[in-house]
């Protein structure tokens, strides 16, 4: 892969420049514009607030799942072939996923932007409205909040591009999105397809509720996902039962045996799972039936562990009941997350220099009405930025969740900002982690994200050491002990059927709800919705 061949290019470099008498400062020094540069850019973001907004609100009233993302992409292919970005639709073998890709001069760094674009089942929502109230009941929305990060990407690239070709500096941006981040099934085939050959540094953005970065091992979990499908034989459930072998007593034995197995795994495990196929009729015996496992654990060879215990017991569970196991598909997976130090300390110098969006009475009154409705600690929005994080000792790690930004990071230096666009206090996956996705509070934290990712990209094309420095981290220090291997093999394939049946039901019921911004200045506006909606306002005083 290019990378590689990159990586040991950059040792040559390093290698030539130490062994001459050249003054290696000359390389090494920040462009002298770069300062300046930086003030302008954040004027620019500022400039396009509105655009910020419109992106926020247009992907909220989409609500797509995931490998579902369509209008998602056409509508953010357009806005960046507008702006002079060659795009190539359905990268990876994923018809929703894509790049955007523009170049300068030389075309030398690569700086990849990445953010994830899908939804979450069933936890459609009315914006600003701090109480479970559905557009749509049952509809698929944003309650995970992945409708923010485009913007901040998209805005930060659209400013800086304009710098670039005014002041003639050289560099690409690749803008790329998470397809189906919620089932962990994206990235790791964007990495094995190549889409990232020649990237320099990924800067991967997701939406939180303050601004963080950090670098070294996360917490949080690896994570394969994948489906077990038995096949049996129907018969007449009540006439003739001694005639059907049935798919579904295999689902529910292997299920069975998997709680049993728990007792005997480790603190930082986690396991689910759902019955995506148990069965048509209670009086025909299920022929086919399919049961979806999410495996987690600290690294690959932990994870894999799992993963090779619950394929014996479909085959246990199979003997049992003279069923055949059918098809184990890997549909998901992710790596644990290691971010790169140097490129994270930049990011969080920038962080420390943007600050928190100025959050209004509003803005307050609405987060703490939320979480006096959630029953958390009503501490309303933060107003202190967080520190630079550090490394996770794995060895002490009690798990957590898991996202496929994993499979990049360790492919090269990668970071994840997270940027204050959503309120502190959700449960995640839920209703009420979409109430603020388009209001204000998403609006200025997405706008103060791109800032930050604006100074970031300045900082990588013009300081002259950080693209360097985030290589020598990431060959030298993340690698000296692991090697990556996908979870995926070579023959896997996105499993680009998910979520088709959800959203072949609901989208063209959604579709009269699409955000206008020709004739509403904001989705809020367009639902006729008070912002904040609250059921018992919270005294602003009370602590
Ligand atoms: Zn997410």
């Amino acid at each position: 892969m290019r990378h590689l061949w990159l990586t040991s290019c950059r040792c040559l470099i390093a290698l030539v420049l130490a062994a001459t008498t050249l003054p290696t400062a000359v390389a090494a020094q920040a462009d002298p514009r770069l300062e300046r540069l930086k003030t302008e850019a954040l004027a620019m973001v500022e400039q396009r607030s509105e655009m910020v907004q419109e992106i926020v609100d247009m992907l909220f009233s989409f609500g797509e799942l995931g490998m579902q993302e369509f209008e998602t992409q056409r509508y953010l292919t357009g806005i960046l072939r507008e702006n002079g970005f060659d795009i190539e639709l359905g990268v990876a073998g994923m018809p929703s996923a894509w790049t955007a890709r523009w170049s300068h001069g030389a075309g030398e760094p690569v700086i990849a932007l990445g953010s994830d674009v899908d939804g979450i089942p069933q936890s459609n929502q009315k914006p600003g409205v701090a109480y479970r109230d559905p557009i749509l009941p049952m509809a698929p929305g944003h309650g995970e909040g992945h409708n923010s990060g485009q913007a901040v990407n998209i805005v930060a690239a659209l400013a800086v591009k304009e710098l670039m070709e005014r002041e003639n500096i050289d560099g690409t941006l690749l803008i790329w999105p998470g397809i189906a981040e919620e089932q962990l099934a994206g990235k790791a085939f964007f990495v094995r397809d190549g889409v990232f050959e020649g990237v320099d540094v990924n800067l991967f953005t997701h939406v939180g509720s303050n601004f963080g970065v950090s670098w070294g091992q996360s917490g949080g979990n690896a994570l394969v996902s994948a489906l077990f499908r038995f096949t049996g034989e129907t018969a007449h459930s009540a006439s003739a039962p001694w005639r059907g072998r049935s798919a579904l007593d295999a689902v529910m034995l292997m299920a069975q045996a998997w709680e049993f197995k728990r007792e005997h795994l480790r603190p930082p495990e986690r396991s689910h799972y759902v019955i995506v196929d148990g069965g048509d009729q209670p009086n025909v015996v299920p022929q086919t039936a399919t049961i979806w496992f999410f495996f987690r654990e600290v690294d690959y060879e932990r994870t894999m562990e799992m993963y090779e215990a619950a394929k014996q017991m479909a085959q246990g569970a199979a003997l049992m009941t003279g069923t055949e196991v059918d098809t184990i598909q890997t549909i998901g997976s992710a790596w644990g997350r290691h971010f790169n130090r140097p490129v994270a300390e930049v990011t969080h110098a920038n962080i420390s220099r943007v600050g928190l969006p100025a959050w209004s009475e509003d803005d307050v009154m609405f987060a703490r009405a939320f979480q006096r409705e959630m029953g958390v600690n009503e501490q309303g929005l933060p107003s202190e930025v967080n520190d630079l994080g550090g490394p996770t000792d794995l060895s002490r790690s009690t798990g957590g969740g898991s996202d496929d930004i994993g499979d990049v990071s360790w492919n090269m230096p990668t970071v994840t900002l997270n940027y204050p666009a959503n309120m502190p206090g959700g449960p995640g996956h839920n209703w009420a982690n979409g109430i603020a996705m388009a209001t204000p509070i998403a609006h200025k934290g997405s706008l103060a994200g791109a800032k930050v990712q604006a100074l970031t990209l300045l900082d990588l094309f013009l300081d002259g050491t950080t693209v360097d420095a985030a290589w020598s981290y990431f060959n030298d220090e993340q690698l000296a002990e692991t090697t990556y291997t996908p979870f995926i093999s070579e023959t896997d394939q996105p499993a680009i059927f998910l979520n088709e049946e959800i959203m072949a039901e609901w989208r063209e019921r959604m579709r009269p709800y699409y955000y206008d911004p020709s004739r509403f200045d904001t989705y809020l506006e367009q639902l006729g919705i008070t912002y904040p909606t609250v059921r018992r306002p919270p005294t602003l005083q009370q602590q």
